[in-house]
């Protein structure tokens, strides 16, 4: 009984699709490893990057490959990353109103993983390229969500995810920078902070600006057409 109540409003359901760094972390966690842990020239890969000479995936392959550190110290490190911890209940919120919640980042899996456990969120799906470790020393970088045809060519493009992952939804875009840009032009709905909010305003993008997740936990309702949820969305 419960069951059916939610599949009926299935096809006007919404999920969200949420970017890490910078978004739900207060720093960006591939580039505080870098900044620790890199052989020299990751700095000049970033700029290739930032000039738009190499895409972000082809710009995360290469620094990943610099870094230079032991799985121990890399842990150690990534442990002292914090989050905006409103975060906290904006995942219950959207567990309680029944709208799927993925992380989907063109960051490091594990190291995300690492941090949402510290936080008591391992049950958060995410998708993130994937760090391998090939050495006592050395790290490299997989992409199985990356596509040729991405306009940002990420790493993990956010518009090929919300094409696959519970495809029949809308798309509620959470993000603050560049590799929310190709999702933002498809996305039905956007929460912009930072850079991706610069991207909003000036390609004329609906969006809602934010800066914590409080914000965001207050308006979630308004995607539920359901004025008391409590009771009839099973979880
Ligand atoms: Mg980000
Ligand atoms: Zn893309």
């Amino acid at each position: 009984m419960l069951l059916m109540n939610v599949e009926q409003y299935q096809e006007n359901s919404w999920k969200i699709l949420c970017d890490f760094d910078g978004t739900i972390s207060l720093q960006d966690t591939t580039d505080v490893l870098l900044e620790n842990f890199a052989d020299q020239g990751w700095e000049e890969i970033e700029q290739l990057w930032e000039q738009g000479e190499i895409g972000s995936k082809e710009c995360m392959q290469r620094q990943i490959a610099l870094l230079n550190v032991t799985k121990e110290k890399l842990e150690a490190l990534v442990h002292q990353i914090e989050i905006d911890e409103s975060f906290i209940d904006f995942v219950k919120a959207a567990k309680k109103l029944g709208i799927p919640l993925t992380i989907v980042s063109d960051g490091l899996d594990i190291v995300i993983r690492h941090i949402l456990a510290k936080y008591n969120l391992r049950h958060v799906p995410v998708i993130a390229n994937q760090l391998e470790q090939v050495s006592e020393h050395r790290w490299q970088l997989h992409f199985p969500n990356a596509t040729k045809i991405c306009k940002s060519q990420s790493g993990t493009c956010k518009c090929k995810v919300s094409q696959t992952q519970h495809k029949q939804y809308k798309t509620i875009l959470i993000g603050d920078g560049r590799s929310d840009f190709c999702l933002s032009e498809e996305a039905d709905y956007v929460y912009a902070k930072k850079s991706l909010l610069k991207h909003c305003q000036d390609n004329n993008i609906k969006h809602v600006p934010f800066s914590t997740f409080t914000e965001l936990t207050k308006t979630l309702d308004q995607f539920v057409g359901l004025p008391q949820l409590d009771a009839k969305v099973h979880v």
